[in-house]
């Protein structure tokens, strides 16, 4: 007789590992089969790309799942993100424009070996007991109010398992998306290739210049996850645990044709030529034995219309759900959150809460969030070789990012209906506001790109040495005690985002139609198209000084004379 589970996960890689993980650690006694179709135990560095974590996403796996420890000690800390752009003389690292943390940030976060964590994982769930089987390939599942019934494959034998939860983390194996025809296209055509190398790149011994190698301390460059960027692509070098390192080309399709990237010798070519000190750097890491694996990504972002089914008691989390861009390493972020949606719904249903309007909530919430987040992404790659651009979006998408929904995370705002309703759902809420000023700003970076024309060289800057944003990444972790202060908080951190809004495009205005750096202006109107930006009505912000000296540390052109 087939042992019957109170959940069934459908593939076995991060989502469904952290999953499980937080299950248990709120019910001990949750039965759960977790069935992956991967033979063996997974190998270290050439396993799966997901290997950088941002403060969300760390959040979950160190406090939630409480892997601080394990992470502390077999995974490396992460010194943020880091950007190198476009210059005339790509062939030498230290006349670049960079971009990124100097001093260690205090929120932590990690670069991943995803081989050692997911069988970190495995260990760990079966000690709590979760059964995990290897070598099986889903094949099917049939709903049903008994329990779902779920056919796979083992050892040639077509077996089953029955789960009154069935949970899809088939990643693009896409288990219930086939199934139910929910898949939703997302227009957004980019490629992505890459390949794990033996060793350890540093891209701090890429020069000889002292002066270049001392804006930071030894190291610290090193733990970077480090893009280097240019119209319509990024390199990333991302280092590992186990001492080797990730390295890899995301591409518009429209810029930089896939079939131009999709063989280990077509990539190191087209290295060579758009960005040739990277390939001098890298080459050597390939040959012999040194190179782990190659692997291809086309068209990597897709889109969904379903999430959660309260009635069938089916879901989806991680890559087997809806997946955006890996720009800003937010794939474990996504993962977090939808995990801890569903482990809330699962254990509700099974306390005997009727879930079905808490379901629906959840559903649209992720969904709308993942809509809100496209803009970021979608059509922005062109911008990528526009370097006052670049920084100015950087700063404001992790304005965006850190002083909303991090923060929402971490004062586990997300599981409470009347929260996400007073956010999310009214007319007048603080969501839609958000929304629409995000939106505003990034139609807005499109907007400004013909007048983006200088290449700058030889200049470091520090997120953190704004005062704004350093704020609200130090914020993510501050606990507000009550729904109320959380509002409140999130309320004045839109406040700020707006004078932000306002200040930058008085900057751009100022630049390019030298119009008055003090003028008011309502963020919700700008734009440099026409002449619609409000600058009159009382809704228009006036000028302050203290965010106008902030936006002036991101601004490269000539610095504008302040009020
Ligand atoms: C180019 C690129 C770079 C990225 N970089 C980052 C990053 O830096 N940081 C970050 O956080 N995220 C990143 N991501 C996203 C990250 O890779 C994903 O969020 C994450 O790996 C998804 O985990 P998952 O468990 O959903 O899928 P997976 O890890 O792919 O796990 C799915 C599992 O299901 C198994 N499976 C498939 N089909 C079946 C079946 N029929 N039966 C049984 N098992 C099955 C597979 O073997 C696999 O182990 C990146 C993504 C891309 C495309």
């Amino acid at each position: 007789m087939q042992k019957k589970y109170d959940v069934v996960i459908m593939g076995g890689g991060l989502a469904a590992l952290t999953l499980s993980i937080q299950l248990k650690r709120k019910k001990p006694e949750i039965s759960i089969l977790i069935l992956e179709k991967r033979e063996t135990a997974a190998a270290t560095a050439a396993h799966k790309v997901g290997e950088s974590t941002v403060e969300l996403g760390s959040h979950y796996l160190r406090e939630v799942l409480d892997l601080k420890g394990y992470l502390e000690e077999h995974e490396l800390p992460k010194h943020g993100l880091r950007f190198f752009f476009k210059n005339n003389t790509k062939e030498n690292i230290a006349s670049r424009v960079e971009l990124g943390p100097r001093e260690r940030l205090p929120v932590p976060s990690h670069q991943l070996d995803r081989g050692t964590l997911e069988n970190e994982l495995i260990r760990r769930t079966r000690e709590m007991g979760t059964v995990v089987e290897l070598g099986c390939r889903v094949k099917d599942v049939v709903f049903s109010p008994e329990g779902n019934e779920v056919t796979y494959i083992q050892n040639k034998q077509e077996l089953k398992a029955t789960g009154k939860w069935s949970v899809d983390a088939s990643g693009r194996g896409n288990v219930l998306k086939h199934k139910l025809g929910f898949k939703k296209d997302w227009d957004h055509d980019v490629n992505a290739v890459w390949w794990r190398v033996k060793g350890v790149v540093d891209i701090d011994d890429w020069t000889e210049d002292k002066t270049w190698k001392n804006k930071l301390k030894p190291g610290l460059r090193y733990l970077s996850t480090v893009h280097f960027l240019d119209e319509g692509y990024w390199f990333w070098v991302i280092p590992l645990g186990s001492k080797n390192t990730s390295l890899g080309i995301v591409a518009d399709q429209k810029l930089h044709p896939f079939d131009t990237i999709n063989q280990y010798t077509k990539a190191m070519e087209w290295l060579k030529k758009h960005e040739p000190l990277c390939y001098e750097k890298v080459k050597p890491y390939g040959e012999d034995e040194g190179l782990l694996d190659f692997l291809i990504l086309k068209h990597f972002g897709h889109n969904t219309q379903r999430v959660y089914d309260a009635t069938e008691r089916w879901a989806t989390t991680g890559e087997a759900g809806p997946f955006l861009d890996p720009f800003y390493s937010p794939g474990t972020d996504f993962i977090s959150m939808n995990n801890t949606w569903l482990s809330d719904l699962i254990l509700r249903d099974m306390a005997g809460e009727d879930i079905a309007l808490r379901t629906l909530i959840y559903e649209q919430t992720h969904l709308s969030l993942f809509e809100s987040w496209t803009c970021i992404y979608q059509n922005k790659y062109q911008l990528m070789g526009s370097t006052q651009i670049m920084v100015v979006k950087i700063f404001w998408d992790w304005a965006v990012y850190w002083s909303v929904l991090a923060l929402l995370f971490t004062n586990n705002a997300f599981t409470d209906l009347k929260l996400l309703k007073e956010l999310f759902a009214s007319s007048n809420g603080l969501g839609r506001k958000f929304t629409a000023l995000h939106k505003q700003m990034q139609d807005f970076f499109i907007q400004w790109k013909p007048y983006d024309t200088e290449i700058f060289s030889d200049r470091y800057i520090d997120p953190f040495d704004l005062e704004f944003l350093r704020k609200f990444q130090q914020g993510i972790d501050e606990q507000h005690g009550s729904p109320e202060k959380l509002v409140e908080r999130v309320s004045q951190n839109l406040e700020v985002l707006e004078k932000v809004a306002s200040e930058i495009f008085r900057h751009v205005s100022k630049h390019v139609k030298g119009t008055s750096s003090t003028m008011k202006v309502n963020p919700y109107t700008i734009t440099l198209n026409d002449d619609s930006t409000d600058t009159q009505s009382t809704d228009a912000l006036a000028f302050d000084e203290a965010i106008a000296k902030d936006v002036s540390i991101m601004w490269f052109y000539k610095k504008e004379q302040l009020a």
